[in-house]
């Protein structure tokens, strides 16, 4: 249930409002905005009298909401959600683009490729240090020795880190090093992991799980804001079809599909989507034109050498090309990329 207060409602009456629904037993959400206080009533309101809220002082509008994700609802939150990653927002007119190695594989690979792609424009760097292989015999993370690179690499460059984290024993360890913990397709539903990530206020990239709806990916984001940590991205990164002609199959539409129904970011991943070199480029252009706030994309120094995803890493060259034309379509949609140099600290409704 959602309560909208009066433009003019006193501090005291939203105190009052508060105090009403944490006696019926409910957890309390508040959204302070530019143009009005929302005040969330999370929790089974089925049974609960509308009329008892809509009677308080300083009460103008009570509303249910409908859908069964509420915080991450549109309806919630009507406008778009700005999420403050370390050099830039998420979620407003600035693109972030995302872009490393697969996996981080040495000190000399990670600060190599980090130096390139920031050239490039690239407003964060990503890498993965804790990996989830098919296969048990594959390499599987240089673990906290990748996150020193990353460090590292970050000192250099100033691009704010995005890695990887597999399960909640690694939270204390990645949340010193990293600025968006992303949590991968496999992990979408790690019930466990993801309420965990909800008691951080690192930000954070859910990726959609492979086989998974929208909606599912919603009630994923659900439980990390559920435990209080706004700072959610989402990432459509390809969806298992009948086609075999690329690794997965990118659900484009997903991308006005999540922007209709929640205010969280999006950000696409072609590199995962397609599986191919040659199809990066293609799908990124089309997920900007699409409304995406953002992509992370796969580049690597040396792809044929790669340790893991080389057939779907760009080099930085083709990288930094495909940089230009995305910017070139930012621009149609009245957007720019991010740059980390003009970032602001910027309060949010609710962090
Ligand atoms: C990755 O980003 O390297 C990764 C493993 O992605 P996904 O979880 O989307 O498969
Ligand atoms: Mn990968």
């Amino acid at each position: 249930m959602m309560i909208i207060m009066q433009a003019n409602a006193t501090p005291q009456q939203v105190e009052h409002v508060i105090e009403h629904i944490k006696a019926a037993g409910l957890a309390v959400h508040l959204s302070q905005g530019l143009e009005a206080t929302i005040i969330g009533a999370i929790g089974e309101t089925h049974n609960l009298p509308m009329e008892q809220f809509e009677g308080l002082d300083g009460v103008d509008i009570v509303q249910r909401i409908t859908q069964p994700y509420k915080l991450a609802s549109r309806q919630f939150h009507p406008e778009d959600s700005l999420i403050p990653v370390d050099g830039f927002h998420v979620g407003g007119d600035e693109i972030a683009i995302i872009a490393g190695p697969c996996s981080v594989e040495s000190r000399s690979q990670i600060i190599e490729t980090a130096i390139a792609v920031k050239e490039a424009g690239a407003s964060a760097l990503r890498g993965g240090v804790f990996k989830p292989r098919t296969s048990p015999y594959s390499f599987q993370g240089l673990g906290e020795e990748g996150l020193e690179y990353l460090a590292e690499a970050r000192a250099q460059t100033g691009l704010p880190i995005v890695a990887e984290i597999m399960s909640q024993v690694q939270v204390d360890l990645m949340v010193k090093y990293v600025d968006v913990l992303q949590v991968g397709a496999r992990n979408m539903q790690n019930f466990n992991l993801l309420r965990v990530i909800g008691e951080t206020r690192t930000a954070v990239l859910l990726k959609r799980g492979m086989s998974a709806t929208v909606e599912e990916l919603l009630m994923s984001a659900e439980y990390i804001l559920a435990g209080g940590n706004a700072r959610v991205m989402l990432c459509e990164r390809g969806i298992r079809t009948f086609e075999t002609s690329t690794r997965n199959t990118t659900d484009i539409n997903a991308i006005p599909v999540l922007k209709k129904l929640t205010h969280l970011p999006v950000i696409l991943d072609p590199s995962h989507a397609t599986g191919h070199v040659d199809y990066v480029a293609a799908i990124a252009r089309a997920a900007i034109a699409a409304g995406a706030d953002g992509l992370i994309i796969e580049v690597h120094p040396d792809p044929a050498h790669a340790v893991s995803d080389g057939k779907q890493s760009l080099r930085p060259e083709a990288f930094a090309a495909m940089v230009k034309q995305v910017g070139q379509i930012a621009q149609i949609m009245g957007r720019k990329l991010a740059a980390a140099e003009a970032y602001q600290p910027l309060k949010q409704g609710w962090a």
